[in-house]
């Protein structure tokens, strides 16, 4: 570690109890110790979220809901339990307003379907920011297409900021959803969300926000941001992959016809007519992942105890030290420069195509990841066709930072 380098102090985290919950941290990939600089990818996994999983199937894996047996009952509970701490942890309203997916994707294709779908008419608008990963992109792209309503874009800086005076010139009549990311995974950037949900509600705008990359980062509070819907993954934020949440509004939820049918979203059905279960259930048809809940409410136990101040403070520092080491290597250039930002350094390095930069580096044990990140208009925005992306988790420290300098400094001289 550099003489410059801060330390955790005053940060209310111990960084090497942190680095003990997490096993995967003590293999090493190519003789060297791992050094995970994929989180916004991927999070690893807590042994509290990998033992609460294996304690369900170990001891109490059963069908939830359905059941009058002990076995489903617990289940049941343990499934209910995830949803009430999931709620907590966002502050909403009611438990009833977490509605389990499979992760923000599938949220987002859920508002999509039952809640924009049907108040879409041909000439209407859907707003998106020039920063959204694919998963808010797509899903209005195909809608648009069906219904004859229009894609809308608000335009980005050069740092990767949004330009705010435009987003409020679009906010117009026509549009019928304004999508936008809270934490950008290309770029870092931190949206003024709760600024953006006050100007488009003064015209009857609702906002979905997808949230995947600010829940493992920031406390989140979905009253406190005004937003209508609010979008995350398990995965990014230490838990389960195959779970995710929407959060929406009660009105909404209650308004929403189900996006799937089947089993367990259903009160009474006949062959002549079937009626719906409240949300959230009427959201869950099938069987869900009761697993991958319990390991996402197992997440949220872990951060809580961690405190997301302190896990803000200590990325904050991070992210800091990152950005000033890196910047010193020649040919270093960050791709995403907003004042607000979290969690993500993408750059480019050079003319070393970010694929070379992300293999040369993996072999000195570095896991980064390079290429368009599930968002390509926004790299492409950058004249760019990839870049490496290093991003942050609560596991990482200064020392980290050092090794993954000096690796992209070995890439260099490899291609000088
Ligand atoms: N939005 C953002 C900002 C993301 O980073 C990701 C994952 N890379 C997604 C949405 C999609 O998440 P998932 O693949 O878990 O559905």
């Amino acid at each position: 570690m550099s003489p410059s380098a801060p330390t955790t102090a005053g940060t209310g985290l111990n960084i090497e109890k942190v680095r003990a919950d997490f096993p995967i941290l003590q293999r090493s990939v190519h003789g060297k110790p791992l050094v995970y600089f994929d989180t916004a990818a991927s999070a690893q996994r807590p042994l509290k979220v990998i033992d609460a999983v294996n304690d369900f199937y170990l001891n109490h894996n059963a069908n939830i809901h359905r059941g009058v047996h002990t076995l489903s009952q617990e289940a049941t509970e343990a499934y209910e339990q995830a949803r009430i701490k999931t709620a907590g942890f966002i502050n909403a309203p009611a438990a009833q307003e977490v509605v389990f997916t499979r992760g923000t994707t599938e949220s987002i294709n859920l508002v999509a379907h039952s809640f924009v779908r049907p108040r879409l008419q041909p000439g209407d608008e859907i707003l998106i920011s020039w920063m959204e990963h694919h998963s808010n992109i797509v899903p209005w792209q195909m809608l648009c297409e069906e219904t004859g309503a229009v894609l809308k874009v608000v335009p980005i800086n050069q740092r990767g900021e949004l330009e705010m005076d435009a987003l409020a010139d679009m906010l117009t009549q026509r549009v019928k959803l304004l999508g936008v990311v809270h934490v950008s995974n290309a770029l870092g950037t931190v949206n003024p969300v709760a600024e953006i949900c006050a100007l488009a509600k003064q015209h009857g705008i609702p906002v979905l926000v997808d949230g995947a990359q600010a829940m493992p980062h920031q406390a989140v509070d979905v009253q406190a941001l005004g937003c209508d819907f609010y979008c995350f993954s398990g995965h990014k934020m230490y838990g389960p992959t195959g779970i995710g949440v929407l959060w929406g509004r009660a009105e909404h939820l209650q308004a929403m016809p189900p996006y799937q049918g089947g089993g367990e979203m259903i009160r009474h059905v006949t062959f002549e007519k079937s009626t719906f279960n409240e949300a959230p259930g009427k959201f869950e048809a099938g069987t869900p992942n009761i697993a991958g809940a319990i390991g996402l409410g197992a997440a949220v136990d872990y951060l809580q105890s961690l405190g997301m101040e302190n896990v803000a403070a200590w990325e904050a520092r991070l992210l800091a030290y990152g950005t000033e080491k890196l910047s010193q290597i020649e040919g270093f250039r960050m791709i995403g420069t907003a004042t607000h930002k979290a969690g993500v350094m993408a750059f480019v390095l050079g003319d070393i195509h970010a694929n070379d930069v992300g293999t040369i580096i993996d072999l000195h044990g570095v896991a980064i990841r390079t290429g368009h990140h599930c968002a390509m208009p926004v790299v492409e925005f950058f004249g760019l066709p990839a870049t490496a992306r290093a991003s942050l988790g609560i596991y990482n420290t200064f020392e980290e930072i050092d090794i993954l300098s000096d690796a992209l400094k070995a890439a260099i001289k490899m291609f000088a």
